[in-house]
C-alpha cells in the first residue's frame, strides 16, 4: 500500500525508531508518545484493522500479541504491568489504517480509557 504509513515504515521509506523486527513483524516507538514506553506492533502485511482480519490470517494476532509481551518483558515492564491497546474504527479513535497494537507501560493506568 503506496499510501499507508506504516508500509513505508517497514519498506525504510520513512524514518522510524525500530525496536523489533522479523519475517512477519516490525515495531517501532510511536512518534506521540502516551507514557514512558509507547511502542507500535505491527504486521508487515498491510491489513487494515482488526475488521479486516480474514480467518487464514488470525496467526498474526497471536503473534502480535506475543512481540508485545516479549518487547515488554525485556524493558521490565511486565513487573508492574503494561497495557495493549487495539483501536479498531473512528469511534475507537483508530487513525491509521493499518492494524497495530500499542504497547503502553512505564506508568500507572486509568480505567476507563477516554
Ligand atoms: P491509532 O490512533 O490507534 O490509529 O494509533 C496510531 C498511532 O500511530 C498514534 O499513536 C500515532 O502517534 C502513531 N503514529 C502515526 N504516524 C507515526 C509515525 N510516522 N511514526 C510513529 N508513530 C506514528
Amino acid at each position: 500500500m503506496d499510501d499507508c504509513i506504516f508500509c513505508r515504515i517497514v519498506n525504510g521509506e520513512s524514518r522510524s525508531k525500530p525496536v523489533y523486527e522479523d519475517e512477519r513483524v516490525f515495531a517501532f516507538e510511536d512518534i506521540n508518545p502516551q507514557a514512558p514506553t509507547h511502542i507500535l506492533v505491527i504486521p508487515k502485511k498491510h491489513i487494515a484493522s482488526l475488521g479486516d482480519i480474514q480467518e487464514e490470517e488470525k496467526e498474526i494476532l497471536g503473534e502480535l500479541m506475543l512481540r508485545a509481551r516479549e518487547i515488554a518483558r525485556s524493558r521490565g515492564l511486565d513487573r508492574k504491568g503494561y497495557r495493549l491497546v487495539l483501536n479498531t474504527g473512528p469511534w475507537s479513535g483508530q487513525s491509521v489504517f493499518h492494524i497495530h497494537v500499542h504497547l503502553l507501560g512505564g506508568r500507572p493506568m486509568g480505567w476507563p480509557p477516554g
